[in-house]
Formats: C-alpha cells, sequence, structure tokens
C-alpha cells in the first residue's frame, strides 16, 4: 500500500512517488514468534529500510522458505511467496528473471542440466528394455534409478548398450 501522507515529497531517486513510510511496508498480520525471537528486529530493520530504496510495495516480493522466519512474508505489507525448505533463492532467481506474459522458461544452464538429465533417464531406461523389462516399469524403474546410479556404472551401462548393436 503507498502512504497517503507525502504529499509530493520525492522518495530519494527522483520519482514522483509519494514519500514512502515503515508503516507502508508493514501489514496488519499479528506477529507470531516467541517473545524475544530476533527475527522481530530483523522484520522491524528490513521494514524501516525499505522507503530509503524507494521502491513501493506493490513492485516488491519478499520471499521465504520454511520455518519461523518463513512467516515474515505475511508481515510485510508486500507481495510474497511462502515457499518451500531451502528454495527460496531459486524462487527469488525466478522471479527476478521472469519475463511477463511469458510461460516457465529454461536458462542457457538449466537446459543444458535438463538434457544431461534426460540423456541419464534415456540411459536406464535403454538398459532396462535391453534386459528385457517392460517399457512401463523401464520408465518408472528409471525414475528412482536415475538419481543415486554412479557415473561408473552409467558408463558400463552405456558400454553394454553399445556391446548389444
Ligand atoms: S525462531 Fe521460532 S522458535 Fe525460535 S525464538 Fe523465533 S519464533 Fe521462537
Amino acid at each position: 500500500m503507498t502512504s497517503e501522507n507525502g504529499h509530493g515529497h520525492g522518495n530519494g531517486n527522483g520519482s514522483a512517488l509519494p514519500m514512502l513510510t515503515k508503516k507502508d511496508f508493514s501489514s496488519d498480520q499479528e506477529t507470531r514468534w516467541c517473545p524475544g525471537c530476533g527475527d522481530y528486529a530483523i522484520l522491524a530493520t528490513v521494514q524501516s529500510l525499505m522507503p530509503e530504496l524507494g521502491v513501493p510495495p506493490e513492485k516488491t516480493v519478499f520471499v521465504s522458505g520454511i520455518g519461523c522466519a518463513g512467516r515474515f512474508v505475511y508481515y510485510m505489507d508486500t507481495y510474497g511467496v511462502h515457499g518451500i525448505h531451502g528454495r527460496a533463492p531459486a524462487l527469488a532467481t525466478g522471479l527476478a528473471t521472469a519475463r511477463p506474459y511469458r510461460g516457465v522458461f529454461l536458462t542457457e544452464k538449466g537446459r543444458a542440466l535438463a538434457q544431461r538429465v534426460r540423456l541419464r533417464h534415456r540411459l536406464v531406461v535403454d538398459v532396462l528394455r535391453a534386459l528385457g523389462v517392460s517399457s512401463e516399469a523401464a520408465e518408472a524403474d528409471a525414475e528412482g534409478i536415475e538419481h543415486y546410479v554412479s557415473e561408473h556404472t552409467l558408463k558400463a551401462f552405456a558400454q553394454f548398450l553399445r556391446s548389444q548393436r
């Protein structure tokens, strides 16, 4: 929510936004941390800092993971994503690189990784098929095997497949 009390004050970055205050970044949600929790100090500091950045709440997203600190996003009067364990940086990176009106897409690095994962999956499936496993079972079992099979074994799989041709 943008402050109505600025009346023409600048925000320090030359734009015509009204002056923002800590209140503009503070939601009406009751904070539910233990008394004395350090999260209170972090929240208060961030809410105080945000007006200095000159970016309005409606153009701001906070991303959190799980745990007590994950509730941080509810206490900021901005957009917020309460994400999953250990994935806040990935979610935030996705948000920062998202392109409006475009669906999910892979970065160059992501595409290369996806191709490696696909090849690994195909290799395991092909070995299982060569051993007589049904297509359905091979696909299902490869989903598990491909996650822990070693590079050494994968090389042996590839060698085995070549010997079958
Ligand atoms: S991190 Fe969670 S459990 Fe620990 S003091 Fe804060 S609110 Fe309480």
